[in-house]
C-alpha cells in the first residue's frame, strides 16, 4: 500500500494524528504534495458520514473561544464527535493567528472527541479558502459529526465561511446603548441564528434587550425559502455560564432537520460544490498568468480600467490573449 492509501484508511479509521497529518498535506502548495492531496481526497469520497457544517463568526472578544469550548463538550458529552478549523484573515496579512488557539480551549482540545486546528499562514484569502474547504471533508471523512469553522468579523472571511457552511451563527455581545451594534446588513442577511453571548450577571438585561432588537430586525428582513417558520432567530447564551446553549443546540437542529426534509439542505451543498468548482478554475487561471509578461499587462490593463480608459470586457479579452495555450 502506498503513502496515501495508507493515510487514507488511518484517517477513515478516526485517527486524528493522520486527520492532522492530511490537514497539513492540502495546505502545502508544493506541486508533489498537492498530487497527493487530490489523490487522498479523491480516496476519501463518500466515507464517512454527513456531519453538520457550522459556520460562526463574531468580532474579537465577543466570546468565540468561551463558547466553542463550552458548546464543543456539551456536544462530546452527549457523544458526538467535534472538529473545529479556524479561518483567520489576520494571519494573512501577519503570519499570527488569533483564533484556534488552543490554549484558549484547554478543555475541548484534551477531549479525545474532539480535534482543533489554528488557521494556517497562508499569504491569501483564497488559499485559506481552499484549505479549509479540503479540510472539512477530510474531518467528515473521519467520522466527526459537528465541524465548526471559525472566523472574525472581517473583511470577506464571513462570506466565505458561510459558503462553506450547512448553517452560520453569528456571536454577538450585548449593546451598551439602545441602537444596534454596526452590524453589516449582508451579514445579517447570510445569519441562520444570531446568538447572544455574555448574558449573564449585570449584563444579562443589556443581552436580552439586544437579543430583542435582532429578533425584530431579523423579522423585518427578507423571507428565504430555505428557512422555516421563525427562522433566522436571535438567542442569548452565556457561554461562560454554559446557559442557553442546549437551546441554541436544540434551534441549529431544528433548522438542519427541516433543511433535510425539504430539500434544502443537498441543494445547498450543491450550491457551493458549484461556487468553489469555479473559483478554483478561477485561481487556476490566474495562477496561470503568474510569473509571465502577462503579470505585467494585468497591473497596465486593470490601471487603463480604472482609469476608464478601456472597457473592462475589452481589457480582459487582451488579457487572455497572453495566456499560454497549453
Ligand atoms: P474571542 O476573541 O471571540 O474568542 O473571545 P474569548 O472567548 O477569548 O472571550 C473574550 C472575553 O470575554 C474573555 O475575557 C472571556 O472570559 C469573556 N467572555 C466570554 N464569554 C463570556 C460570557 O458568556 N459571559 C461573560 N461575562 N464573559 C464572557
Amino acid at each position: 500500500m502506498d503513502d496515501t492509501q495508507t493515510l487514507a484508511k488511518r484517517l477513515c479509521a478516526g485517527d486524528r494524528r493522520a486527520l492532522a497529518r492530511a490537514i497539513t498535506l492540502v495546505e502545502s502548495s508544493r506541486p508533489d504534495h498537492r498530487t497527493q492531496a487530490l489523490a487522498l481526497l479523491d480516496a476519501l469520497r463518500g466515507h464517512g458520514h454527513e456531519a453538520l457544517r457550522i459556520g460562526l463568526s463574531g468580532t474579537p472578544g465577543v466570546g468565540k473561544s468561551t463558547f466553542i469550548e463550552a458548546f464543543g463538550c456539551m456536544l462530546t458529552g452527549q457523544g458526538l464527535r467535534v472538529a473545529v478549523l479556524a479561518v483567520d484573515p489576520s494571519s494573512a496579512r501577519t503570519g499570527g493567528s488569533i483564533l484556534g488557539d488552543k490554549t484558549r480551549m484547554e478543555r475541548l482540545s484534551r477531549d479525545p472527541r474532539a480535534f482543533i486546528r489554528p488557521s494556517p499562514s497562508q499569504t491569501h484569502l483564497g488559499g485559506v479558502a481552499r484549505r479549509t474547504r479540503e479540510a472539512i471533508d477530510l474531518c467528515e471523512a473521519a467520522g466527526f459529526d459537528v465541524i465548526l469553522i471559525e472566523t472574525v468579523g472581517v473583511g470577506q472571511s464571513e462570506t466565505m465561511v458561510a459558503e462553506m457552511s450547512d448553517l452560520f451563527l453569528l456571536l454577538l455581545a450585548p449593546a451598551g446603548g439602545d441602537e444596534l451594534q454596526g452590524v453589516k446588513r449582508g451579514i445579517m442577511e447570510i445569519a441562520d441564528l444570531i446568538l447572544v453571548n455574555k448574558a449573564d450577571g449585570e449584563l444579562k438585561a443589556a443581552a436580552t434587550r439586544t437579543c430583542a432588537d435582532y429578533a425584530g430586525a431579523l423579522r423585518l428582513m427578507r423571507k428565504r425559502p430555505e428557512d422555516p417558520p421563525g427562522f433566522p432567530k436571535a438567542l442569548t447564551v452565556s457561554a461562560m455560564e454554559e446557559a442557553g446553549l442546549a437551546t441554541a443546540w436544540e434551534a441549529m437542529t431544528e433548522l438542519a432537520d427541516w433543511r433535510r426534509d425539504h430539500g434544502h439542505f443537498t441543494a445547498r451543498r450543491a450550491a457551493q460544490a458549484r461556487h468553489w468548482f469555479e473559483a478554483e478554475v478561477r485561481h487556476g487561471l490566474l495562477a496561470r498568468l503568474d510569473g509571465s509578461e502577462a503579470r505585467a499587462a494585468l497591473a497596465r490593463l486593470g490601471e487603463a480600467v480604472a482609469a476608464g480608459e478601456m472597457s473592462p470586457a475589452k481589457a480582459a479579452q487582451d488579457l487572455l490573449a497572453h495566456l499560454p495555450s497549453r
